[in-house]
């Protein structure tokens, strides 16, 4: 990468093309090898990819770069066809609005742009063959590239800013430049980890750092055809799970835009605190506060607060334009319908969609180049006025299906899903691949009726880490799935005082060998919440038959433990050197499994 100076900026060029100012550079020299580790979220524009962690290793002469933000498979995809493609938003009849992906397919294994989390880790070894790694966060959820080359034993890392979001003479009217955290020393991946797991903690807010995940019920399963008589019956049947909070889905409100109760919701925002209320749930809402339907009075009163994007009106999620988060009579707007809901009784708020907007109107608050970034301003004002105004309403992000994951999303959040397929296999893979990151209490999943799975398969996982999300038709379950769904719902109640002192990752198995990348598609899918204290749930969801009996589950504590099946609720005591020889979980059928391991030095009595 060439450094270009341009005004009062350095410009970087790659291969003769401009990609855009550089906003932060760091280097080191004394790398001998240098293994890049990204993760992925989830994106609808490469569902069947899902959540997962790559490793890529940075060679001389090779360039790796990281596409970060909202937008970032579909952007990576365009720059992979050539870093100078303008950035846009996809125009077929048949677009359903959650696809952005215009120029390009998802990046492949080679490809020198790669979309990614704003969280990555390096590690490698210097010279005398020490290990050495680097942990760097994004402070903030724009479009950003992160730059990294390793040449002549020099590990460079910078941060652009593409100049197709933030032309480079806009630059200049920037307020301040996006940032990375970077922490680096000696050490290998696992310390990288640790230390990247550090910073996102610090910017975790004070009251969402220790907290009991709650069991919630969404009405997603059901789609957008909710009204006031199913949100009545799906509150009935939580009231007899005991589950604390009750969200409505897309479908409650009047239309995108208009954040009020349908008029399918006759006794309106009273009518729906009442039902919680009496089923001992506390009303959640989802919301979109970033779109707006184009026949919302919202739309038609100031089509002057649309974003746009090269003269057009995006359609984005369900056909719906975007509110440009960074013109300020937007955010007074979105203020006012957030307060009325929070006054009536809202106390969980679910966002999606696209809450960070992609603008470069003219006519707008924000300098015309710098659209997005006076978006992300204006979205975490938004959230952080309503948060501390309205103190118990949690916020939940969604954003289509889990991103952006920088300091300043966790920073304005109490908790964030990392999978949106409401899928047990994908969901346990980004369990695991949330869990290297953020505490078991952070990462909300999403559970459907899997019919095709059996009972103890489709609830095992959701014991493990929360918030809990129920999608599922719960008033039409079955009375067997009822009190199966009881029986795991109180291990994890048991368990979820612990969660945020630990962490969701693979279980440690024998006999059997995962694929490399742990991919969703495995026969076997064992995760387990890790205590600081040794204490192990563990799950085992074995998704296809092997043609061997059995494998072998190591607990991560080395020691006596009593381990306790929680489907059969039998316990057993278990020496040192049989916990060390491993626990057996039958594999010759599809089945899920769930067993609590506690060490005995910790049992009471
Ligand atoms: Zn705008």
């Amino acid at each position: 990468m060439q450094k270009v100076h341009s005004g009062q900026f350095e410009v970087a060029k790659v291969e003769g093309k401009e990609l855009g100012v550089i906003a932060q550079s760091f280097s080191q020299t004394g790398w001998a090898s240098c293994t890049v580790r990204l993760l992925r979220t989830f994106s609808w524009d490469a569902k069947e990819r899902a959540f997962e962690i790559v490793d890529f290793n940075l060679e001389e002469k090779h360039e790796l770069i990281a596409v970060c933000g909202p937008y970032a498979t579909a952007d990576a995809a365009a720059f992979n066809l050539d870093p100078e493609m303008d950035v846009g938003f996809p125009e077929r009849d048949d677009y359903d609005g959650v696809l952005y992906l215009v120029h390009g397919q998802p990046a492949a294994a080679n490809d020198r742009y790669q979309d990614a989390a704003g969280w990555i880790v390096l590690a490698g070894t210097g010279l005398k063959g020490e290990d050495r790694f680097v942990a760097l966060a994004l402070e903030k959820s724009n479009t950003q590239l992160v730059h990294f080359s390793l040449d002549n034993q020099q590990l460079d890392i910078s941060l652009i800013l593409p100049k197709q979001i933030y032309p480079i003479a806009a630059c200049s009217e920037l307020i301040d430049l996006p940032q990375i955290q970077i922490k680096t020393g000696l050490g290998d991946i696992e310390v990288a980890h640790a230390e990247l797991r550090s910073m996102i903690l610090q910017a975790i807010p004070a009251r969402a750092r220790d907290y009991s995940a709650p069991l919630i019920v969404d009405t997603w399963g059901f789609g957008t055809n909710v009204n006031q008589a199913l949100v009545a019956s799906v509150a009935k049947t939580a009231k007899e799970l005991e589950l604390e909070v009750l969200t409505i889905d897309k479908g409650w409100e009047n239309i995108v835009g208009e954040w009020q109760p349908g008029p399918h919701f006759e006794d309106g925002m009273p009518g729906l605190a009442e039902i919680t209320s009496r089923s001992g749930t506390r009303l959640g809402l989802w919301a979109s506060l970033g779109n707006a339907d184009p026949a919302s009075s919202v739309a038609l009163a100031h089509p002057d607060w649309l974003a746009t994007w090269r003269g057009k009106t995006q359609v984005v999620s369900h056909r719906t334009s975007s509110l440009c988060m960074g013109h300020g009579p937007v955010i007074e707007y979105l203020s006012g319908q957030l307060a009325n809901l929070a006054n009536n009784g809202l106390t969980w708020l679910l966002h999606d969609f696209e809450t960070i907007s992609r603008c470069d109107s003219a006519i707008h608050d924000h300098p015309q180049g710098l659209g997005e970034d006076w978006a992300v301003r204006g979205w975490y004002r938004l959230l952080s006025e309503f948060r501390s105004r309205f103190e118990n309403v949690w916020l939940e992000n969604c954003w289509n299906g889990g991103r952006p994951l920088d300091l300043q999303m966790v920073g304005h959040h109490d908790t964030t899903i990392g999978d949106d397929f409401c899928d047990v296999r994908h969901n346990a893979v980004a369990k695991v691949g949330l869990g290297k990151y953020l505490p078991a209490h952070w990462c909300s999943s999403y559970m459907s009726d899997q019919n095709s799975l059996t009972l103890k398969s489709q609830l095992a996982i959701y014991a493990v880490g929360g918030p809990w999300i129920l999608m599922g038709d719960i008033p039409n379950w079955s009375a067997e799935k009822l009190a199966l769904a009881k029986r795991v719902m109180n291990v994890y109640r048991a368990w979820r005082p612990m969660f945020p002192t630990g962490s969701v990752r693979w279980a440690s198995v024998s006999g059997w060998q995962a694929d490399s990348r742990w991919r969703a598609d495995q026969e076997v899918l064992p995760i387990s919440f890790i205590h600081e204290s040794g204490k192990e749930l563990m799950a085992c969801v074995v998704t296809n038959a092997l043609e061997q009996r059995e494998i072998r589950w190591h607990p991560a504590y080395k020691g006596a433990m009593v381990i306790t099946n929680e489907f059969t609720g039998e316990s057993r005591d278990y020496e040192e050197s049989e916990i060390a020889a491993g626990i057996t979980i039958p594999t010759d059928f599809a089945e899920g499994h769930l067993f609590a391991a506690v060490p005995k030095s910790t049992v009471e009595g």
